[in-house]
């Protein structure tokens, strides 16, 4: 357990037996507990040993506040509300749909993922739609005690709000502000199909409009530098964008051109960190889907 300020802390969810891949944050008052971004159900029994270890009883947790539905984020969400239906889900609109028929998501996840979906993710239970209150940004929530403000925040993915609680300073991001670890490199996750640009840099600019004095990143954990980062994300989103545009002028199929892009990630990586990083980064965005993610975008915006 780690605190980030008074009722407010988050847990190494080891996804896989790996740490500082996914983290899960608990929010904790008098209006009861919260979670934000609960993980993939193949964590939620290092979840469940994180609330016992805040004190926090699921019948307490009166909402599940997602920054977004990607299974890494919101996987266990149906599984938990299923066996606790008083839970209220907090997701964005076009996000909610999702949540309450996950077989498109499914989907295109087991396109990415094929037979290793369920190894990885374990199971996405459908939410019920009474369970599901959809969120646009800009509106106030009460959850756990504390007042959050939600901003839509696309770029990642088109449905991506993020929550800042004023109180503490925190601003809860999800992947808008990127994978860090060790305060090391700032990596944009790209994968498909909603990446966009311009679209990213309003909602880093929405972002930086709170004033927070701590991002608190999924993949990982919270950052305190938060102007020098977020420059640094938007700076690598370029460099890591051009380089997929180049590549899309070469010869050969996407899956090649991925491959390629992946290894010259890869080794421009190596220069700046350890094996041992180089792989934890690979886990929490594995390098071949970012640049399907960013080929999609260059297309798109070439009509
Ligand atoms: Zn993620």
């Amino acid at each position: 357990m780690n605190t980030l300020s008074h009722g407010l802390s988050w847990i190494d969810l080891q996804f896989h037996g790996r740490g500082q891949v996914i983290a899960a944050v608990l929010v904790q008052g008098h209006g009861g507990a919260a979670v934000i971004d609960p993980g993939p159900t193949s964590c939620l029994e290092t979840l469940e040993l994180g609330l016992q270890a805040s004190g926090i009883r699921w019948a307490d947790v009166r909402h599940i506040l997602l920054t977004h539905v990607h299974l890494d984020h919101a996987g266990a969400t149906g599984t938990i509300v299923r066996a606790h239906p008083h839970v209220r889900v907090l997701v964005h609109e076009r996000g909610a749909r999702h949540m309450a028929d996950p077989s498109r998501l499914m989907e295109s996840a087991t396109r990415i993922y094929g037979d290793q979906m369920n190894h990885f993710w374990g199971e996405f239970a459908p939410v019920p739609i009474d369970n599901l209150v959809g969120l646009t940004g800009g509106e106030r929530v009460d959850a756990g005690g504390r007042t959050f403000d939600v901003a839509y925040t696309p770029g990642h993915a088109s449905h991506h709000v993020s929550f800042f609680d004023s109180s503490s300073g925190v601003a809860f991001v999800g992947d808008t502000a990127g994978v860090c670890i060790d305060e090391g490199y700032a990596l944009p996750p790209t994968p498909p199909p909603d990446i966009d640009l311009e679209l990213w840099a309003a909602s880093v600019e929405r972002i930086l409009s709170w004033s927070p004095s701590t991002l608190m990143l999924t993949h990982f954990g919270p950052v305190m530098r938060v102007g020098p980062h977020l420059s640094a994300l938007m700076e690598n989103l370029q460099t890591t964008a051009g380089m997929a545009r180049t590549l899309l002028n070469e010869p050969g199929t996407d899956e090649e051109r991925g491959a390629r892009f992946a290894e010259r990630f890869r080794r421009e990586r190596r220069q700046h960190m350890t094996e041992a990083q180089v792989a934890t980064y690979i886990v929490a965005a594995a390098y071949e889907h970012q640049f399907s993610g960013l080929a999609r975008y260059w297309r798109k915006k070439a009509g």
